[in-house]
């Protein structure tokens, strides 16, 4: 492997959770430093998510696209990542502009990766430039080296797959003996030919005896990393992991620690059962509820969707009785593989293979194509993670075009076959296209937002009907928001929901506020007061998670025995003030819950501001297709009449309704969208955002923000405020 640099370095010892050094590497000029974090910095922005802000915020502009040379990667962890004694502590965030959104996006990832980069000294890597050759960077902290190599190359097979590459690479540098004291991150050449590629965090597994991958799925970071001639960082440590975060209370930390994982033992059992069964388990509660997607949103529930519940992949393909934490200490362990699973389709076909997963989403992008076979769900999902697609943006998109060829916008001539549902082999097809580029893979490795723009131009020019007509029509049942595509919930009949999708600041993933479940199944939103509420709140507690390395499950997942006799059981605050506790006695501070919301909501209004900076910040851009407020063509309401019949009468206190069916869904949908523009309203004044959504002032005065930039920013949207803060 040819060395293009490398660096001597002494691994920082980590301290109270902090390394407090970020490795900086500019592959144009193939430069290596390392920053001292300072304590203004290090308070100020936490970790994680707030590292990955501040540095982009400072380091980009307003031009900065997210191919541009001085676009960053940013991978971090958090203080509170890489301690076994605490469960969900493996997290780390890819923090970059978006391929698909223009702006920032955050995607959260397990594995070892980030507790080996910290052992390796470091809190974060921040990575910009552009090589003109594909490289890896290799970090052996126990050598104390830091290389930018050339990427080796293997065979055409191996090319192909970020899971095979990453692989091939780490046997490479192992010399074929891959263990626990390393870790890489990759991304595949499906990254390389779409907007929506992956980052894969491998890690070696020894009760699987195998590597095994997370993903960081949303917004396209994989192909941001393969934009930049990245092809792999590699993190080497062999330092023990017990210990290794020294806390400043280790007693503390373990205490806090063992609470938790006795609530996970006595619970989740009684729960959502995650730890048997893994995510698949919410396809029953979300198909239940009208919830699962089914042909790209349009229906709720399927006859056919118990072929992809949890017990068959339980049945058939998982291994059973291993404890499968995506790192060290976690027993809810909902990271679920299956070993030797036979592909029968795609160009690997014939070979055997380790699956990890699926996930709900994965198994929902499935169903959101109108097919219910496991055996493809399986197969999706390895693909996916081998070529580095999102499952989630690949099946939205891919579900969206096949709505537009049921709809007459797309012909078979233009598609080059019939894009019809439920159809297995066109579905493979199409996903293998995407990946490799070809044909009308093309099309959809753009993702739904500019997928959209060019049917509307190929509709147009067809039938001579204006774009603008075109795009209003598709835009009822396009699936995304400010160009991300939507995860895999039904928002229709949740309006907290909606807004969980709607306002947040990435675009429409559920990670910041994941409300379907306690609205729509628990029933604990009941008011638009309680809803308006949660959508302040939730997103807060859940940005602090992605600030300081940890997994959410744990807390949103297993409800605490104790939280149902608190003010607001779905806050679940008995297991959240383990975390507090964990987090003083990790990192030496004295935090109350709500110092730890302020610091969020700092790093949530810094966000915001990246946001109204690249132009995705203000109230259009949080507005959200008509398929995500309810039934977009009368065949939806339809599929529900007396449901929908029953709430439009309650709604407007009548016992008759008009006749005509296209009368009563154009009144619903008029009350859906008079409540989601309320919703922002009393939202926004929540946040302290003006109605424009335009971040107040004062708002951000009071989260320490405003600096020349903001000033400037906020004056540029006409703040009076501002023009008097200037002149001062
Ligand atoms: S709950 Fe699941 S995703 Fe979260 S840390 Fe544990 S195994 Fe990983």
């Amino acid at each position: 492997m040819e060395i293009i640099n490398f660096t001597a370095y002494k691994p920082a010892a980590i301290r109270g959770g902090y390394t407090d050094k970020i490795l900086r590497v500019d592959l144009s000029s193939a430069a290596i430093s390392i920053d001292t974090v300072d304590q203004e910095f290090k308070e100020k922005f936490v970790g994680g998510r707030g590292y990955a802000l501040k540095l982009i915020w400072d380091g980009t502009s307003a031009e900065t696209q997210s191919d541009s040379p001085e676009n960053i990667l940013v991978l971090s962890g958090g203080p509170l990542c890489s301690e076994p004694r605490f469960p969900g502590t493996g997290k780390f965030i890819v923090g970059t502009i978006s391929p698909l959104t223009e702006t920032f996006v955050d995607s959260n990832v397990g594995g070892h990766f980030a507790p080996l980069m910290k052992l390796c000294g470091f809190d974060a890597i921040a990575i910009t430039g552009v090589s003109h050759k594909d490289v890896v960077v290799a970090i052996d902290g126990d050598k104390g080296s830091i290389e930018i190599i050339e990427a080796p190359q293997f065979d055409q097979e191996t090319e192909l797959g970020a899971l095979s590459y990453g692989e091939a690479l780490l046997n490479l540098i192992t010399e074929g003996q891959i263990h626990e004291n390393i870790a890489a991150v990759t991304a595949g050449v499906g990254a390389l030919n779409t907007r929506f590629g992956i980052i894969n965090s491998l890690y070696f597994d020894p009760r699987r005896k195998r590597l095994r991958a997370k993903q960081a799925g949303r917004g396209g970071t994989g192909t941001v990393m393969r934009q930049k001639g990245l092809r792999g960082v590699v993190v080497k440590s062999a330092l023990p992991r017990i210990g290794a975060n020294n806390p400043v209370d280790p007693k503390g930390v373990k205490e806090a620690g063992s609470k938790l994982k006795r609530v996970i033992s006595q619970m989740d059992p009684k729960q959502l059962r995650l730890s048997s069964w893994g995510t698949p388990v919410l396809v029953e509660y979300m198909d239940r509820y009208h919830l699962l997607p089914v042909q790209n949103y349009q229906y709720g529930q399927h006859p056919d969707s118990p072929k992809v519940f949890a017990d068959v992949f339980l049945e058939k393909y998982f291994t059973k009785r291993l404890p499968d934490g995506c790192y060290l200490g976690c027993n809810l362990a909902c990271a679920k593989g299956a070993e030797d699973v036979q592909l029968t389709r795609g160009p690997m076909a014939g070979k055997t293979v380790g699956i990890d997963g699926p996930e709900y989403e994965s198994a929902a992008a499935v169903t959101s194509m109108g097919v219910f076979d496991p055996q493809f769900v399986m197969e999706y999902n390895w693909y996916c993670d081998n070529y580095g697609l999102d499952t989630i943006s690949m099946g939205v998109t891919a579900s969206f075009l096949m709505e537009c060829y049921q709809r007459g916008f797309l012909t078979e001539e233009e598609v080059g076959y019939r894009l019809e549902w439920g159809n297995v082999k066109i579905a493979d097809r199409l996903l293998h296209e995407t990946a490799q580029g070809k044909g009308f893979g093309r099309v959809c490795g753009q993702g739904v937002r500019r997928a959209k723009e060019w049917v509307a131009k190929q509709y147009s020019i067809r039938t001579g009907r204006p774009v603008d007509s075109v795009m209003a029509e598709l835009n009822k049942f396009a699936m995304e928001v400010k160009g991300l595509e939507f995860s895999m919930y039904i928002p229709k009949e949740s309006l907290a929901q909606q807004g969980g999708y709607g306002f947040a600041l990435k675009g429409p993933q559920h990670d910041e506020a994941w409300l379907i479940f306690i609205d729509q199944i628990h029933n604990e939103l009941p008011t638009f007061e309680t809803k308006a509420e949660a959508l302040k709140w939730f997103p807060l507690v859940r940005t602090w998670f992605n600030a300081v390395g940890l997994c959410k499950l744990p807390w949103i997942d297993v409800r605490h025995p104790e939280a149902a006799s608190t003010e607001d059981p779905s806050k679940n605050h008995p297991s959240l003030s383990y975390y507090v506790d964990y987090m003083n006695a990790t990192t030496g501070s004295q935090k109350t819950m709500e110092d730890l919301l302020e610091d969020s909501e700092r790093l949530y209004m810094l966000q915001k501001l990246i946001n109204l900076r690249h132009g995705k910040g203000t109230r259009e851009h949080d507005q959200i297709p008509e398929r995500a407020m309810g039934p977009a063509f009368p065949n939806e309401y339809q599929a529900r009449e007396e449901y929908y019949d029953q709430w439009l009468k309650e709604q407007l206190g009548l016992h008759e309704l008009p006749a005509a069916l296209e009368e009563r869904h154009r009144l619903l949908m008029q009350l859906r969208q008079k409540a989601y523009s309320k919703l922002c309203d009393v939202v926004y004044e929540e946040k302290g955002y003006s109605l424009d959504g335009i971040p107040l002032p004062e708002t951000v005065e009071k989260l320490r923000l405003l600096d020349r930039q903001a000033l400037d920013l906020l004056q540029g949207h006409g703040m009076e405020f501002m023009k008097r803060a200037l002149s001062n």
